[in-house]
């Protein structure tokens, strides 16, 4: 045994468990942990080492809340809205909210036969019609900023429409890490996010976090055990050591996109973007102060329409040499990609200005790579 013969230290990283289940020596001790299931480790579809030690990593960013850890970030939701669903009368989702959890509350309408609302939450004012009613028990689901256009829904508004207190889940993936408002926050009842994004921030690992008021966690943890979703042992350690780096690689992440965000105004102003869109700036300047109120910072992701076809903007993504096409965002390599060919490849131009996606509309999530270099790869592509 090398661990008894070799004097060592302490490992700086947590070693990775995969035991699906725990031995005991005595039929008590093995009885008490049963009693005591929600501290201790038993069974591994319940809990295991490395998802607690990460799930205690990431309570450390929102105070007040308790952490459970999923295999993705959709396999959360569906956790979440099974949980919420029924619970409620009437069902709240904003208008874009991204496609698949989209599907999911389509599936849940379906399945429930209770109807879901979707509120448009960018200008109009909400209607009495469309507000919660009072007395009765509703869910709102907010995504927190919205994607491909990183607009921000006018929860204020929706909330002094409110007359009871809504059960409130916010999708905070977009938004990075504890980077939404203290008041924003107050207002919410579960915070989800996909760890496969910001969070794992490498592009090699699929993980999901629910963050939940704690006289509601055992609740949920139940929920899970029965679902059986809970992350891997591999893709929570893969997540603990991204933790390490998480403020790095946020704080260059944003600078980077702030500069690269100033530049790409300028090709705004002088024509060559027809739009450019960033939480409360560009053309999403009409939300400044709504974006002020939500988020401390702007994140790492903007998109962007072009003047030209679709068609000839596809070709000339070939030629990018810092920037690299594909799905997903929020890591440390810059990612983009044209948003109508990967969600509805075969639309029509006026289908899809029906889905509110323009033709030529581009997702960019800046990473940590030189500013300048990213800047001129946007620039070949639409001057
Ligand atoms: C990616 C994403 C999800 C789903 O996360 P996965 O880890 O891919 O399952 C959910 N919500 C938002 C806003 C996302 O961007």
């Amino acid at each position: 045994m090398i661990g008894e013969s070799t004097p060592r230290g302490q490992p700086l990283n947590n070693p990775v468990d995969f035991s699906s289940a725990f031995w005991f020596d005595t039929q008590e001790s093995l009885a008490a942990t049963h009693q005591l299931k929600f501290e201790r480790v038993r069974y591994g579809r319940d809990s295991g080492v490395g998802q607690n030690h990460l799930e205690k990593s990431l309570e450390q960013w929102h105070p007040g809340f308790r952490v459970l850890t999923f295999r993705s970030g959709m396999s959360a939701l569906q956790t979440v809205l099974h949980w919420a669903w029924s619970s409620s009368n009437h069902h709240f989702v904003q208008s874009e909210v991204y496609r698949k959890t989209a599907g999911l509350i389509d599936d849940l309408t379906e399945l429930s036969g209770r109807q879901s609302f979707e509120i448009n939450l960018w200008h109009a004012p909400v209607t009495a019609s469309e507000a919660p009613l009072p007395g009765s028990t509703s869910l709102v689901i907010l995504e927190v900023p919205s994607n491909p256009h990183l607009r921000i829904p006018d929860w204020p508004m929706l909330f002094r429409h409110c007359t009871s207190k809504p059960f409130v889940v916010v999708d905070a993936t977009l938004s990075g890490l504890a980077n939404l408002s203290e008041e924003l926050v107050n207002q919410a009842d579960a915070i989800v996010y996909s760890l496969t994004k910001y969070i794992g921030g490498h592009n090699d690992l699929i993980g999901g976090a629910i963050f939940v008021r704690p006289d509601r966690y055992k609740e949920l943890w139940e929920i899970r055990s029965r679902l059986g979703n809970i992350i891997g042992p591999m893709e929570a350690f893969l997540a603990s050591r991204s933790m390490k780096t998480f403020d790095l690689r946020w704080e260059r992440q944003c600078e980077v996109a702030d500069e690269v965000f100033e530049k790409l105004s300028k090709l705004l102003d002088g024509g060559s973007l027809a739009s450019l869109n960033f939480p409360g700036a560009g053309t999403n300047s009409d939300q400044h102060s709504l974006a002020q109120r939500s988020l401390l910072r702007r994140g790492a992701v903007m998109s962007f329409t072009v003047g030209s076809d679709r068609k000839s903007l596809a070709q000339r993504m070939s030629d990018l040499k810092t920037v690299k096409m594909a799905p997903s965002f929020g890591s440390t390599d810059s990612l983009i990609e044209i948003c109508s060919l990967m969600s509805q490849p075969d639309a029509t131009d006026e289908q899809l200005e029906k889905s509110g996606i323009e033709p030529t509309l581009i997702r960019l999530s800046i990473g940590i790579e030189d500013p300048d270099l990213i800047f001129s790869d946007i620039r070949g592509l639409v001057e």
